[in-house]
């Protein structure tokens, strides 16, 4: 038995706080428990009542004759303590506590839910909520909650931390036929959180699709390992709430300036394997095709279609949501041309025209399915005057039947009544419909997505590079600390990035200009010289950068230089040198940076520098570690990713180099949790090689 079943497979309910009174929750629990179908027993608790809804009601859960398995509490949150308490001594296993009134109010509910997850502990029981709606069990036939009625039924299961869309959502699982196993308020989560449900749904043998609307997840790093371990038994939708920037928190490195919730959340479901859902919209149609159809194995998608307008918006949509059209092989356009006229087009998408009845549809996806190219199939349809839509989609589904291949297919029909007629018969025979060409790729692009995460999960994992020196970067980050610096200097963050096998120019700090060109000689001529100062972290700003100079005389007209420029800039600052390294040769600047995450701890972002960053913030996170594989996606996944290819007749770009610095970075940040903020910026990227020149790193 699963610790969760006493929540999720209860035999036996008592609804604590059970109420006479038609209209309150305590009432509508009992009621809703009821009328649903429930035929487990039903336990109405309530120390001034008799009997309530015909039910023979108790004083306290001790009082109780039988077993209990879940505790449903809507007595009022001051309350829950004393009734949690008594749960537990009856030995009840699970408690789903409606009642609000805490941490979402303030300090003292917050102190109130510490109290009730520790008693709960104590006994070994396990909370859903406080401050949630409730449980909808189809499978069970039990509305344990305050929403009006159980969802349509099918087989997603899905978790809302949201209490009024859960019953918003009910409503809607009517209109859209979008069937549902679970719907389940999640609430506060003070104990059960988004993982221990994604974990149990992923073992529930009436469970499809997990499908989750989240607004904040507690233990990133827990809800990543979870849904990795599950993904390949049950795919992930979710709908992340709240992906407006998170104003830059007093950042004192780029990286931290440009990290906002919503690129780490989306880094974070990608490493997750969860399929990322656009809006709420989106979020019912891709748990539909996920709950209905198989994972899409491979980047071929085929649309076939009976009206050249539809197929321009399938073939956008495609693009916009990752599965581009591509031109198919001649056999199967030479299998197309057989179920068409003249006029019509075997190319992708196929054009059957508007002449096209049941029996070209039929043919044509039949083909399509059997043939060995196709990997997808999205069938168009829009009304027209001569055809009947229910047949069309008889057509269809017969034509799938008959290809008896398990290759996924989503379908379109466009029109009034009769098409939706005709849509909703195909979905009541597990082939999702949608109202319009765009959803219906959406659709399939999630079942591509999600195809793809059981591909790639497997392997990425992350293996530790072994050759770096852990014991040097203690010492430095302890010399920081000891002289009360939260910024390391550069000369000291370049020793750490070196220990971690970073490859910086060679370079030391002079204290007199005969030092300086002592190592201007040994380091190579040109070399740069910049001001070393923990008041002076952009030490462009404060004149402090002399590039490119070549000589020694050089060197010392711009030593004095820089420390004068330091002087006026910040009298007080401590001008601890000069750091004189060697010119790295011009390149393609690009930035690579750590931030720390109050959800997902140390993230890793990478981008192209200088205009890009500043202006395009063209970057991209991952949640740190990632492995060198890992990283190349991410070299790939930004706009101007042409231009590492080698845009412009130029040549591409060392994108290996780049990928093994950002997984050794991802390194040292996870090794150190005491490093706030990083920034390797610029990295200047060679055909061959790269060279990290600026360094900053920042303690918390
Ligand atoms: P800051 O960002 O504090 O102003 P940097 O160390 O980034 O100072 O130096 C400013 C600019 O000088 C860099 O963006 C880079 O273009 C150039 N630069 C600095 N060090 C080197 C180097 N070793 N080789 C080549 N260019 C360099
Ligand atoms: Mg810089």
């Amino acid at each position: 038995m699963n610790e969760l079943d006493p929540i999720f497979k209860p035999r036996s309910i008592a609804v604590v706080g059970a109420s006479r009174t038609p209209g309150a929750i305590g009432h509508t629990v009992v009621k809703n428990i009821l009328d649903s179908g429930y035929r487990g027993k039903v336990y109405p608790v309530n120390p001034k009542a008799d009997e309530i809804l015909g039910l023979k009601c108790y004083k306290s859960v001790l009082e109780i004759p039988d077993e209990v398995d879940l505790a449903v509490i809507t007595v009022p949150a001051r309350i829950c303590p004393a009734v949690i308490e008594e749960c537990g001594k009856k030995g009840v296993k699970g408690a789903a506590v409606i009642a609000s009134g805490f941490s979402e109010v303030g300090k003292e509910g917050a102190e109130l839910e510490r109290k009730i997850v520790e008693i709960a502990r104590s006994y070994g029981m396990r909370i859903l909520g406080p401050n949630i709606v409730g449980i909808m069990n189809n499978p069970l036939k039990c509305n344990a909650s305050f929403g009006p009625y159980l969802p349509y039924p099918g087989k997603i299961a899905m978790i809302s931390q949201s209490g009024a869309l859960v019953i918003a959502m009910d409503a809607r699982t009517y209109v859209d036929k979008v069937g549902m196993s679970h719907l389940i308020s999640i609430g506060n989560m003070a104990d059960l959180d988004f993982s221990d449900l994604i974990e149990y749904f992923a073992g529930d043998e009436d469970t499809t699709c997990i499908s989750l609307y989240v607004e904040g997840i507690k233990d990133g790093r827990k809800f990543i390992e979870t849904c990795r371990k599950v993904i390949s038994t049950r795919p992930i939708v979710a709908l992340k709430a709240g992906v407006s920037e998170r104003g830059a928190v007093a950042a004192a490195s780029h990286t931290g300036s440009l990290a906002g919730s919503a690129k780490i959340y989306r880094a974070a479901f990608r490493q997750a394997g969860v399929v990322w859902a656009y809006n709420l919209n989106d979020l019912f149609n891709r748990s539909l095709a996920l709950s209905l159809q198989p994972p899409m194995k491979g980047d071929n998608l085929l649309v076939i279609t009976n009206g050249g307008g539809v197929g321009v918006l399938a073939t956008d949509a495609a693009e916009r949501y990752g599965v581009p059209l591509k031109d198919a092989p001649e056999e199967l356009k030479a299998e197309m041309r057989k179920a068409m006229p003249e006029f019509g087009s075997p190319k992708n998408p196929v054009d059957l025209t508007g002449m096209a009845g049941a029996e070209w549809y039929r043919s044509s996806v039949e083909a399509a399915l059997r043939h060995e190219w196709v990997d997808g199939l999205v069938v168009l349809y829009c009304e027209t005057a001569m055809t009947d839509p229910v047949e069309i989609a008889k057509a269809i589904y017969e034509a799938k039947q008959a290809a008896g291949v398990n290759k996924p297919v989503t379908v379109s029909f466009v029109g009034g009544e009769a098409a939706l007629k005709g849509g909703e018969w195909l979905q009541t025979h597990g082939i999702p419909f949608y109202r319009s060409p765009d959803e219906a790729v959406s659709a399939i692009a999630a079942l591509r997505e999600y195809g793809r995460y059981v591909e790639t999960l497997r392997e990425g994992a992350f293996t530790p590079f072994t050759d770096v020196d852990r014991e040097k970067v203690r010492e430095i980050l302890e010399g920081a600390r000891t002289d009360g610096r939260k910024a390391l200097l550069e000369p000291e963050a370049k020793e750490v990035f070196r220990a971690y096998g970073i490859r910086v120019p060679p370079g030391k700090m002079a204290t007199t200009e005969d030092e300086a060109v002592r190592i201007a000689e040994e380091v190579g001529y040109p070399v740069v010289l910049k001001i070393v100062s923990p008041q002076i972290i952009h030490k462009s700003d404060a004149g402090g950068v002399k590039v490119d100079l070549r000589t020694a005389d050089e060197v010392r007209e711009k030593f004095r230089e820089i420390m004068e420029n330091a002087r006026r800039y910040d009298p007080n600052a401590d001008l601890k040198g000069v750091y004189v390294q060697h010119m790295a040769p011009w390149g393609t600047e690009t930035i690579i940076g750590t931030v720390r995450d109050p959800q997902f701890g140390p993230t890793i972002m990478f981008g192209l520098g200088g205009i890009f960053v500043e202006v395009l913030k063209d970057v991209t996170f991952r949640v740190a570690p990632v492995s060198p594989d890992e990283a190349l996606e991410m070299t790939a996944e930004i706009n101007g990713a042409d231009i590492l290819r080698g845009a412009r007749g130029e040549k591409p770009k060392d994108v290996k180099a780049i990928a093994e610095t950002i997984a050794r970075l991802s390194q040292l940040v996870t090794d150190f949790p005491e490093i706030k903020e990083c920034d390797a910026n610029p990295v200047i990227v060679y055909e061959d090689g790269l060279s990290v020149v600026d360094a900053r790193i920042i303690l918390s």
